[in-house]
């Protein structure tokens, strides 16, 4: 029998892959566990296959992204930070480039060349990749994890989970960790989609489908009770992002309407959510109004969607206008028009009915609770021994590259401490 460290860990994603190179390069012998035929499905679908792999800001900057989770991230983001990941992926000979959002992508474009680096520098390490090993049981026995996949027993000294949410499930996330989990003890954060695109909307802003409006603000706000013992606290929640926005025939999608999402999914019922567009966000209402009041004194014959075409998208422009006032000229626009029109402008209230769910989730929301993880280490403080990294915890981030940085931190904090006594 060998003396050396056995560690498993389960999911070989952007978190597991990392845990086990980092473990395996610390002299423990590390087998990575994978249910599909492939690793890193995510990986490989991310970005448009393009693979959003970090977002360009210092380690403190993409703490923000997580909301709750930012306090827990610290640790593990500051000692592998976004500049951190793109060393790593410099080394391993995959050059990355910063796109004027601050997202950092590939220089290739192609996310398998992410993909194929983390593989290859695991198996460098020495990790055994297993595919095809869908796990279904994890025990603890006395000081040691058997670990039952439906072909095998696995016996191991640590375990690392990194078995990711339940969001997108038809690429192999069912939310398979959170019952073995559960049943070591560990709270279970209830889970809902983010990162996902919303439905509802108006008829008019359903035929807008194909629109993208590039810079706007949308802000969502909501009121949920607590869950478990906190059930009695109402708890309000507010989000506010710029972003692009896009109108489809179902709702709305793109990066604005995704990142708030996580805000229309904490509750089903929704009688307390708001969700409001700010179409220009750098015009004030005072500067709307005087552009309106201006123009009409100069050519009160022009339409008012002429005049909202010179800020927004023809079609949205016109759609606005024919809401708002049927798109009158702007000499027989009375007052509350104006008000009308500069009040959809800044702040349109767009009902929403859901989301496409987790089919068409990027991330999942809640998870393993973050107060029974070591933030540092990632050692679960409910059994000796496991570690939890990645998606699987109630970790979740705007859109930008920001959820694979918390899957490299936490997964490379689990694999760097779980060989250590
Ligand atoms: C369409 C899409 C696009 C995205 N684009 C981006 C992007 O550009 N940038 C970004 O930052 N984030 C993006 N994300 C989010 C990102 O993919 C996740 O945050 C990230 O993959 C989480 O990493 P993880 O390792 O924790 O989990 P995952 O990558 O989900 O890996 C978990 C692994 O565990 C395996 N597994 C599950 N159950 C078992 C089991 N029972 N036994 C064995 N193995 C199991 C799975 O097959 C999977 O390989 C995107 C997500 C989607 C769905």
């Amino acid at each position: 029998m060998s003396s050396r460290l056995q560690i498993i860990v389960i999911g070989a994603g952007a978190a597991g892959l990392i845990a086990a190179a980092e473990a395996a390069q610390r002299n423990a012998e590390v087998i990575l566990l994978e249910k599909n035929s492939k690793t890193g499905v995510k990986i490989l679908m991310s970005g448009g296959t393009r693979c959003n792999v970090t977002h360009n800001a210092d380690a403190k900057g993409v703490l923000p992204a997580f909301g709750h989770a930012g306090r827990f991230l610290q640790p593990s983001v500051g000692a592998f930070s976004p500049q951190q990941v793109v060393q790593m992926f410099t080394r391993l000979g995959v050059a990355t480039k910063v796109e004027a959002t601050g997202k950092i992508f590939p220089e290739s474009d192609r996310a398998v060349e992410v993909r194929d680096a983390l593989q290859m520098q695991a198996t460098t390490a020495g990790v055994r990749i297993l595919r095809e090993q869908p796990v279904r049981r994890l025990i603890r026995e006395d000081s040691s994890w058997k670990i039952e996949t439906d072909h095998d027993t696995f016996l191991a000294d640590r375990v690392i989970v990194t078995a990711g949410g339940r969001s997108w499930p038809g690429c192999g996330t069912t939310g398979d960790a959170y019952g073995w989990l559960e049943q070591l003890g560990h709270t279970i954060v209830p889970t809902r989609p983010a990162l996902v695109p919303l439905t509802g909307g108006y008829d008019w802003t359903r035929d807008l489908s194909g629109i993208t409006l590039e810079d706007c603000v949308v802000t969502a706000t909501n009121k949920v009770a607590g869950f478990g013992n906190n059930s009695a606290k109402v708890e309000k929640y507010r989000m506010s992002r710029r972003a692009s926005w896009l109108f489809t025939h179902f709702g709305f999608s793109g990066p604005g309407a995704m990142d708030v999402s996580r805000i229309v999914t904490l509750d089903e019922r929704r009688t307390a959510l708001r969700v409001e567009l700010d179409m220009l966000p750098d015009h004030s209402r005072e500067q709307i109004e005087s552009v309106l009041m201006n123009t009409s004194a100069k050519i009160g014959r022009r339409r008012v969607s002429s005049v909202l075409s010179d800020w927004l998208p023809n079609r949205l422009a016109v759609a606005v206008a024919t809401q708002t006032c049927g798109d009158s000229m702007l000499a027989e626009l009375p007052k509350s028009s104006r008000r009308t029109i500069i009040t959809s402008l800044k702040s349109l209230p767009l009902p929403i009915s859901g989301t496409r769910g987790f089919a068409k989730a990027e991330v999942t929301a809640g998870g393993v609770a973050l107060g029974e993880v070591n933030p540092r280490t990632m050692e679960s403080r409910v059994a000796k021994g496991l570690y939890v990294a990645g998606e699987v915890l109630d970790v979740d981030g705007w859109i930008g590259g920001y959820n694979f940085q918390a899957a490299f931190s936490t997964g490379r904090a689990a694999g760097v401490s779980s060989p250590q006594a």
